[in-house]
């Protein structure tokens, strides 16, 4: 009797330590280029939005020539541009820095009245089980209170990215439904990506959104996706071999993104 259990732990065993090391492949977080380069301001790309269609159907990122802030929601690539308007991106159009995933909730909590941005991510914190993964984040709901941001197409040649949100145009909503998607990241992919909770809003009516900045939550359903796989894939552009990371990144992400 006592074979088959031996056989039974053996088997479950071999089956974790696969799961540890090959992730499934719809939980992996598929990237490309670098906050880094980004910040820098490597604004074109040659990843088009019909490649990271096979990566995933949620993320965020932008367009070539930073025109705009992209939301990726339910498998729809959308831009909000610098006047606040939506627009469904074809595949064609390309990016110079996204990240997407195919989300699937690992964990779910209903939330009511979260006065603040800092109280929800502390609200989320609290479901985590360790800060060392990558989390996918949906967060559905009546908004009482959004602020966003979005970003002007840029010239060539392009500033940094702190520049040209000196003036980035801000948009408010009051009592709208809407998604917010995006992704809570560990520390140590500082560089590479955004440590931290990065977030973008769509509305309920697709009318409106872009990077978040403040908000205040009536009602939602938070979902969560644990990301245990990484995958970045860097341009092969010369802007990209010629960038040069510049000192204070840490303090110059949480400038930008914040
Ligand atoms: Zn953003």
């Amino acid at each position: 009797m006592r074979r088959p259990a031996i056989v039974a732990l053996a088997v479950l065993f071999a089956l974790s330590m696969a799961c540890a090391q090959q992730p499934s492949s719809r939980d992996v977080l598929y990237q490309t280029s670098t906050i880094g380069a980004l910040l820098q301001g490597v604004y074109d790309g040659r990843t088009t939005i019909g490649d990271l269609r096979a990566h995933g159907d949620l993320g965020l990122g932008t367009v070539n020539a930073l025109d705009g802030e992209m939301v990726v929601l339910d498998g729809r690539f959308l831009t909000v541009d610098a006047s606040g308007t939506v627009h469904e991106l074809d595949d064609a159009a390309q990016t110079p820095f996204a990240a997407v995933t195919w989300f699937g909730a690992d964990a779910t909590q209903r939330v009511e009245d979260v006065p603040d941005l800092a109280a929800l991510e502390s609200l989320i914190e609290r479901v985590l089980p360790t800060p060392n993964l990558c989390y996918a984040i949906r967060i559905t709901g009546r908004f009482d209170y959004v602020r966003t941001r979005s970003v002007p197409r840029q010239e060539r040649p392009y500033p940094p990215l702190a520049e040209v949100v000196r003036d980035q145009p801000t948009f408010e909503f009051e009592q709208t439904t809407g998604t917010l998607v995006g992704f809570r990241l560990p520390a140590f992919v500082g560089g590479v990506n955004v440590p931290g909770y990065h977030l973008h809003f769509i509305t309920g009516a697709l009318d409106g959104g872009g990077h978040l900045l403040e908000c205040r939550i009536d009602e939602a359903l938070i979902e969560i996706d644990y990301t245990e796989g990484l995958m970045l894939a860097l341009p092969t552009t010369r802007d990209f071999y010629e960038w040069r990371e510049a000192g204070e990144q840490e303090a110059t992400i949480e400038a930008v993104e914040r």
